[in-house]
């Protein structure tokens, strides 16, 4: 989508790890965030317009008004700052319009080496640019949340990592951060992590107070993981699974997700058979459509069509409902969240 002002509504983020370069905008009673600072936006057939007199903007495509939209506020807590001078949004961001999130360890062995980084991430990007610090500790993580909730109804949270070492794989730095957080303030709290390759962690990681976890694939295919995410892919799709299964026996049922980017070369019917695989294991698949991102290798790479994405997202609708995993039910983190696909509309 194309901006006319973006100094309105909450700031977006710009580079860091997993979906970046949006937007919060509000269409109905659904937030969403939209691509509006990549590359392709440029070229989106939509624009928003700044708010009215009554708070609303207009979307308009190809110049023609299609709906009514609004920009969640700019976050109370981002005016605040620790002891020692850190300013808050430097720590944690407000995702959608209740999510506080933060990339705990902004620093993954994987990312410093093309040959072994993920393609897509720009978890790198942000702390060059000094929008973030490299590692976030429990009691600033703590700090934060505490007046992220206070001042702005933050509901949950999401605390991903970039990957430390080969061995607990970030377990470790994420259990650490969800005590501090769980220290200042009772909040549900997702972890996002590679699979650690003790699944003794699960039960740290849940005694540590983390409500969900999440471990993701990203992409589904053999031949896409090598190609996409040649560090990332050395950890097998076997590992991925006996991970999932037995962090389900720990979490519960649909308490365990992944993300899965779609669009980055994984067909359709491969997608449909990882999606129906993770959720006979109990694990709710989060399918989310690929962003490119500017900065990183693949930010010339084509987002999904929306065909592509009308093809997959019912039938994932209908999959997670059958098997009663809904979004609805997951006690916090992406999934809960949604705001970066649409997969939540389809379920019924
Ligand atoms: S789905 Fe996850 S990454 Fe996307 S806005 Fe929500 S919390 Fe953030």
């Amino acid at each position: 989508m194309r901006l006319r002002d973006d100094r309105i509504g909450a700031r977006g983020r710009k580079g860091g790890a997993g979906p970046t370069d949006h937007k919060a905008i509000t269409i109905g009673d659904r937030t969403v965030m939209v691509p509006v600072y990549n590359d392709a936006s440029k070229f989106s057939p939509f624009e928003a317009t700044g708010p009215g007199l009554d708070g609303h903007a207009i979307l308009l495509r190809d110049g023609a008004p299609v709906a009514k939209i609004s920009y969640p506020r700019q976050a109370r807590f981002y005016a605040l700052q620790t002891f020692d001078g850190i300013p808050y949004w430097k720590i944690a961001q407000l995702h959608s319009h209740d999510v506080l999130a933060t990339t705990v360890l902004q620093n993954c062995i994987r990312y410093a080496d093309r040959a072994t980084s993920c393609q897509f991430c720009a978890i790198g990007q942000s702390l060059a640019e000094n929008r973030t610090i490299a590692h976030k500790t429990p009691e600033q993580l703590g700090e934060v949340a505490r007046a992220a909730v206070l001042l702005d109804g933050v509901k949950h949270v999401v605390l991903t990592t970039g990957t430390p070492n080969v061995i607990d794989r970030g377990a470790a730095v994420l259990c650490e951060s969800a005590k501090g957080i769980r220290a200042a303030i009772d909040i549900p709290i997702q972890g996002q992590c590679e699979p650690p390759r003790d699944h003794g962690w699960f039960e740290k990681l849940r005694d540590a107070g983390i409500d969900t976890l999440g471990m993701h694939l990203e992409a589904v295919t053999p031949e896409v993981r090598a190609r996409i995410m040649p560090g990332k892919a050395t950890v097998s799709l076997y590992r991925y699974h006996a991970a999932f299964e037995a962090a389900v026996r720990v979490f519960g049922r649909g308490q365990v997700s992944t993300y899965i980017l779609a669009g980055l070369g994984d067909t359709a019917e491969a997608i449909l058979a990882a999606c129906e695989t993770v959720i006979n294991l109990g694990v709710y698949p989060f399918v989310v459509p690929f962003v490119p991102v500017s900065g990183t290798p693949l930010a010339d790479h084509p987002a999904p069509t929306p065909e592509f994405m009308r093809v997959i997202l019912p039938q994932i609708g209908r999959m997670v409902s059958r098997a009663n995993l809904r979004s609805a039910d997951i006690k916090a983190g992406c999934g809960r969240c949604g705001a970066c696909s649409a997969l939540a509309s389809y379920e019924s």
